[in-house]
This record gives C-alpha cells, sequence and structure tokens, in this order.
C-alpha cells in the first residue's frame, strides 16, 4: 500500500554525516574502546529522588488518563517558572504540558503553519526541525548563520530568507550545535522581523539552565512579542530527564486551547506519574537544576583551556548549552571527512558540522558528555590530530 507522501518525506535522503554516529556506535559496541562525544545527553541519570517520586506515585494509584493538557498543579508550576524567570505574566492556559520538548516542536508548528506555508529555521539546527517542519506539511527553509558572526542571525539575512510565504521563525538560545546565546539586540532584530513580516516565533530554549556568557533572554518578554512566540521548553536537559519524555508549548491561550486540541487527538495526554514527578522536581527550586548544568560549566573550561595555544582549531564562542562546535577548516578537510579520519585515527566520536546543516560546514561538534578527564583526554587528541593534519598541508 502506498504510504501518504506527507509521511514519506519527513526523512529526505542522503545521511547528512550520521553515518559517522552509527559508524562510532557500532565499533564500541563491537568492544573498541571509543569516546563518544555525539549525543546531547548527560553523562548522569535522572535524580534519585525524582524516579522515587515517580515511583510514589505510580504505587499511590496514578497510572490512568490524565487531563489531555497536561495536570492543573504542573501547568502552574510551569506557569509560575516562567513568570519569574521572564517577567511575562503567564497562567496556567498559557502552558500545555507535552512529551518532550519535541513533541513541543511540532505542536507549535501545527498551530502556526498551514500545509505548503514556509516555516523558517536557522541553520547549522538541532537535526529534528526540518523533518518536524515536513511532519506538519508545511516547508522548512533555513536561514543560514556564520560562524564569523557568532552563529547569530542576521536581519537582513532573515528578511531576505522570509519571501511573503513564510508563516513562522524558529530560534534555539542557548543553541544546539553552536553554543551560541542571542544577546538582546540579536533578539529585538528578530523580534522586529517578526513583527513586520507578521510572523510567529517559535522560540526553542530547551537549554535555558545551561548558560555560560552572558544571560538566557526569553524573546516573549521583548515589547509586543508575547502575543506572537511560542516557547518550547522541556525537562530533559534542565533536569536530566531525557527518557521520561516531559515538556511544554507556552503562549497566547488562545493558541495553548488550540494545541490542547491537537493532544487530544494525538498523544492524549502525559502518563500522571511522569507528571508528578516533574512537578516534584520544579518543586526543588533552582539548585538541583545548576547541579545538572555544572559539569558542563567546568568541562567548558576544560575545553577551551585544550584549544589555548594552538591554531589549528577554532572555537567558537561556548556561551550556552552542552557543546563545543570547533571550526576545522585550517586543516582543509570538511567537517565528515575530519570527523571520520578521527574516528579512524583516534578512536574518538564526534558530529560533523555538516549533519546540522550547510551552516555548520567545516566544522565539528564536540558533546562535552563524557567525565573530565576523559574530555580532556579527547580533547589533546583531537588537537594533536588536527596539528598533524595542518602540518601535512603545509609541508
Ligand atoms: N531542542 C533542542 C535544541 C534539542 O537539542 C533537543 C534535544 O536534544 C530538543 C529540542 C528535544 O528535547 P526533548 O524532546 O528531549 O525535550
Amino acid at each position: 500500500m502506498k504510504l501518504s507522501d506527507r509521511i514519506q518525506n519527513i526523512v529526505t535522503g542522503g545521511d547528512d554525516g550520521w553515518s559517522v554516529f552509527y559508524r562510532a556506535r557500532a565499533l564500541r559496541d563491537a568492544g573498541h574502546p571509543i569516546i563518544e562525544l555525539t549525543m546531547g545527553e548527560h553523562d548522569i541519570g535522572t535524580d534519585r529522588a525524582i524516579l522515587d517520586a515517580m515511583h510514589e506515585s505510580g504505587l499511590a494509584g496514578h497510572t490512568g488518563y490524565s487531563l489531555v493538557p497536561g495536570m492543573p498543579e504542573l501547568r502552574a508550576a510551569v506557569a509560575a517558572r516562567l513568570q519569574e524567570r521572564t517577567g511575562v505574566p503567564t497562567g496556567s492556559e498559557n502552558v500545555v504540558i507535552t512529551p518532550g520538548g519535541q513533541a513541543a516542536l511540532f505542536a507549535a508548528h501545527a498551530a502556526a503553519c498551514d500545509p505548503g506555508d514556509a516555516a523558517l529555521f536557522i541553520d547549522p539546527y538541532y537535526a529534528t526541525y526540518p523533518g518536524t517542519i515536513r511532519a506538519v506539511g508545511a516547508t522548512p527553509r533555513p536561514v543560514r548563520v556564520r560562524a564569523e558572526d557568532g552563529f547569530r542571525p542576521q536581519r537582513a539575512d532573515l528578511e531576505a530568507t522570509a519571501g511573503p510565504d513564510a508563516r513562522s521563525l524558529l530560534i534555539n538560545s542557548p543553541n544546539n550545535p553552536t553554543g551560541a546565546v542571542y544577546d538582546r539586540a540579536t533578539l529585538e532584530e528578530i523580534a522586529g522581523v517578526c513583527q513586520d513580516r507578521d510572523l510567529w516565533l517559535i522560540s526553542d530554549e530547551v537549554y535555558d539552565t545551561q548558560v555560560w556568557e552572558g544571560d538566557h533572554i526569553s524573546p516573549r518578554s521583548l515589547d509586543g512579542m508575547a502575543g506572537r512566540t511560542l516557547v518550547v521548553g522541556s525537562m530533559s536537559k534542565s533536569h536530566a530527564m531525557t527518557g521520561s519524555r516531559v515538556g511544554w508549548v507556552a503562549g497566547p491561550a488562545e493558541a495553548i486551547h488550540a494545541i490542547g486540541d491537537l493532544a487530544t487527538h494525538n498523544t492524549y495526554g502525559i502518563p500522571p506519574f511522569i507528571q508528578r514527578a516533574a512537578l516534584f522536581a520544579l518543586g526543588r527550586g533552582t539548585e538541583p537544576e545548576q547541579q545538572v548544568a555544572e559539569p558542563f560549566r567546568r568541562r567548558r573550561s576544560i575545553v577551551l583551556r585544550a584549544l589555548d595555544g594552538q591554531r589549528a582549531i577554532t572555537a567558537s564562542p561556548i556561551d550556552g548549552a552542552m557543546y563545543a562546535m570547533l571550526d576545522v577548516r585550517a586543516t582543509g578537510m570538511t567537517g565528515l571527512d575530519f570527523a571520520n579520519g578521527l574516528l579512524d585515527a583516534e578512536q574518538i566520536g564526534v558530529m560533523p558540522g555538516e549533519s546540522f546543516g550547510q551552516g555548520g560546514a567545516g566544522h565539528i561538534r564536540v558533546a562535552m558528555t563524557v567525565e573530565d578527564s576523559r574530555l580532556e583526554e579527547a580533547l589533546g587528541r583531537i588537537v594533536a590530530y588536527a596539528e598533524g593534519l595542518m602540518a601535512a598541508r603545509t609541508a
């Protein structure tokens, strides 16, 4: 039987550099001592106290259907967290709970775009973005950003790419894969374009607790933006709860209500014992979030130290999130060739920048998700490998 065009076109052909990831996994599974710096997942599990809350909640009988847009207490807790951090008046009616940030990205685009509309996103991008846009029937349209601009979007590029058919713009700060944190001036330019072009702004803020330089500013808090911004949030990165699948969309009440209708016909809500665990986790305040983020702050310094005093690799500022985007163009290699060569020569797995779009070409992304001493060792070997390539090139 023929499948719908829509579902068949979610993923386009080509490996986009993901073959390096799969090769590293296969080598590791075959017993090779691979240092994997590929996936954006913490090297710690979910905190025991959160798991206990989940367990107790299940045993207490919270195992049935829950209200589809989310438990009222959890919606209220997320709303309070957002209001406290952004100053934007936010109530439960502005929050719908979703199975992770990914489902929130899907729901936000479903709310913003009709089939055939163009949906803008920043390139380099988190791997699922174009497929998520295609999954709602819209057309993904990348806005390229450059390492030379700190991977921050420029107004002229946004305007040139928008055209007459764009309905939404998806941004992500702190950013995966680049580590960029957008400053107020950048966000104001983005907001200006959204207002001029009447675009929804979909703001993926799943790394909001991982900021090493500057401040996290939610564009929902900028003048005139609360009515056209859909914030995507998640407990995955902030609380090391990737497997629990709990996130949210925050935005205008009418949009949130409509996303609730979508959820009724799609997910039918989130397991109540997961929501209660999430509520427990949020109730513990910011200290546990800081503890989850702390290793990445430390490892960022390890990366910067390792790169000091060499010329083969240039790091983009690692202002936030758990990744270092390293420019390897001085070696004469593409990101893909460098990553493949590194895996073969040094048994270190990194993501080629090209796997995040053409904006990532000539880069590799290092996930700072292994323990400090292994990261330090890996960085030493990455630098030595790059220096070897550069020396061979200039010999
Ligand atoms: N957005 C970005 C930028 C991400 O890096 C990720 C996960 O890596 C997600 C969204 C989705 O996270 P989750 O669905 O686990 O909340």
